[in-house]
């Protein structure tokens, strides 16, 4: 049994990881100031093993006893949220990130970052390889989560390199599943509520812009695998099946049965044109690759929604 710490809990991808990692066995301590994670996430849990702290990360973070690992999730993630928090997005970024590298130094305990695509910015290279430095413009209005997870990135390796921590960086691509908030504003929670409600699906541009969507569970087992190996080096984990934004919202009708049509709006600035991860490194390092298809995991997630809509 190891105690593993979760930053950024309570939210989508941070509560999923509680679920998984409590029924392995482990202790889980998870840590969360709520901003954008919700206590929903972890009602359900009740167990010995949990412990519930309401903190934010950017300030010291003291935790009692031996820890086993720090697993640094807490950040705002969907374009919308580091619009409305650009700041707070940052300094848990940075700030958020280097206390979570000291805990992990003070417990002597391994780390693993939770990176994203979108280091790769507005991708020149298709599709992304680890090694591909990115193309990030550093003052539009989605530098300040891009810049704060390269920062992030480069202050895990320091501490890797100077501290000698043990640490390990994921960099995950667009994921979907139950516990995405309704109205954080990414295209899989709009789409499907959208036409669930019979509303016109927004399609933002011309829909010709491509992303690959990667169903939680399927991260969830990446993730875990990544924290048992022993590889300092970033890993790209996503499902590389690649679809246009505009197949997307077609995809999504025809599978709900909605009535809903599509509607164009502006295209966000620097809105990446194309997306999909190539995982020939989690392939060969880790032996992880999706299972779950886009429908399935679809059809999942519409399923939660339309409880949560009920
Ligand atoms: N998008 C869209 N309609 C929406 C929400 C998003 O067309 O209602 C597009 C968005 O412009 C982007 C893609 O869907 O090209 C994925 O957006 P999301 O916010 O999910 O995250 P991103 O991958 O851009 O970080």
């Amino acid at each position: 049994m190891s105690t593993i710490v979760i930053t950024g809990g309570a939210g989508f991808i941070g509560s999923h990881l509680c679920d998984s990692l409590l029924q392995r066995g482990h202790r889980i301590i998870c840590i969360d100031n709520l901003i954008t994670g919700e206590i929903a996430n972890i009602a359900h849990i009740h167990s010995d093993n949990f412990l519930f702290i309401k903190h934010d990360v950017t300030h010291y973070i003291y935790v009692e006893g031996p820890v086993d690992y720090v697993l640094h999730f807490a950040s705002p993630a969907s374009p919308i949220d580091y619009l409305q928090l650009p700041i707070q997005t940052l300094k848990v970024g940075a700030l958020g990130t280097h206390k979570a590298l000291g805990l992990a130094r003070e417990k002597q305990a391994s780390f693993l970052l939770a990176s994203t695509s979108e280091v790769y910015g507005d991708p020149l290279a298709h599709p992304q390889r680890e090694e591909y430095w990115g193309n990030v413009n550093p003052v539009g209005p989605r530098g300040v989560y891009d810049e704060a997870k390269r920062f992030a990135e480069a202050m895990t390796m320091a501490y890797h390199r100077y501290h000698g921590i043990d640490t390990r960086i994921v960099r995950i691509f667009n994921t979907a599943g139950p516990r995405m908030r309704m109205n954080d504003g990414r295209v899989i929670p709009n789409f499907i509520c959208q036409a669930l409600k019979g509303e016109d699906l927004t399609v933002y541009g011309d829909g010709s812009q491509t992303r690959s969507i990667c169903y939680i569970s399927d991260l969830i087992e990446g993730i875990h695998r990544l924290m048992l190996s022993d590889i300092h080096d970033p890993v790209n984990l996503g499902n590389p099946h690649e679809t246009t934004i505009l197949e997307l919202a077609q995809r999504i009708i025809q599978q709900t049965g909605s009535s809903s049509q599509i509607s164009f709006r502006p295209l966000p600035e620097d809105d990446p044109k194309q997306r999909r991860p190539d995982i020939t490194r989690a392939r060969e390092l880790l032996s992880w690759e999706p299972a779950v298809g886009l429908r399935e995991g679809l059809e999942k997630t519409v399923a939660y929604f339309r409880e949560k809509l009920k």
